[in-house]
């Protein structure tokens, strides 16, 4: 779903942000962020707020180098990626879609675990937000053509009050050696780690194309 954007959505938007006193810079972090994603999501929203309070939770400096997963594919990765720097380029971001909307956010270690933080949507401080918890559930009340921007604007008044947070103990993945191989089907070079038997998984379980010229 996404919300429009007709310039006096917009106008709206800012004059809820200011009306909820959100500040000038978390502001600017929404700007960021929508521009990245490229529409307006209600979940991108929500997902803004997280990873402000993760970032605040953990006490990191701007620019610290940090770790995160993000618990569902939908939305969180974005605000993930351009608030934390935390990427899937850099392999500082991992989805492990379990489709949650939750997000951990931890500092490197060369130890097996390390402390950090895991916030994510509580259902029952949702229950106080009647809009975002309709749309939030996938009720049949909630109506997308006349609720998005009521949704919008009770997600920025509820800010962090609809999140909870636990502190947890994160395990860091094992770094994996490799030597890279060649595919016994196609002849490119894969690491041999990623191997299904003889052959690469494009060549196997992950194919998703068929070769035209
Ligand atoms: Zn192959």
């Amino acid at each position: 779903m996404q919300f429009t954007s007709h310039p006096r959505a917009f106008t709206e938007m800012r004059e809820s942000m200011d009306a909820y006193e959100i500040s000038p810079a978390l502001q600017e972090q929404f700007t960021r962020c929508i521009s990245f994603h490229t529409v307006t999501a209600p979940g991108l929203f929500i997902g803004v707020f997280m990873v402000d309070y993760a970032i605040e939770l953990l006490g990191a400096r701007h620019g610290e180098k940090l770790y995160a997963v993000a618990e569902t594919y939908k939305c969180i990765p974005d605000p993930v990626q351009v608030m934390s720097g935390c990427t899937f380029g850099n392999h500082r971001l991992q989805v492990v879609p379990i489709g949650k909307f939750a997000l951990t956010m931890n500092r490197p270690s060369e130890k097996k675990d390390i402390e950090g933080v895991r916030v994510y949507v509580d259902a029952e401080k949702l229950k106080q937000y009647r809009i975002i918890n309709a749309w939030y559930t996938h009720s049949p009340g909630f109506d997308s053509a006349t609720m998005i921007y009521p949704l919008i604007d009770e997600i920025l008044k509820a800010g962090r009050d609809i999140l909870s947070y636990q502190r947890v103990r994160v395990r860091v993945p094992l770094k994996n050696t490799w030597k890279s191989v060649k595919c016994n089907t196609c002849g490119e070079m894969v690491p041999d780690i990623a191997l299904e038997e003889d052959h690469c998984k494009g060549c196997g379980s992950l194919s998703y194309y068929d070769v035209l010229s």
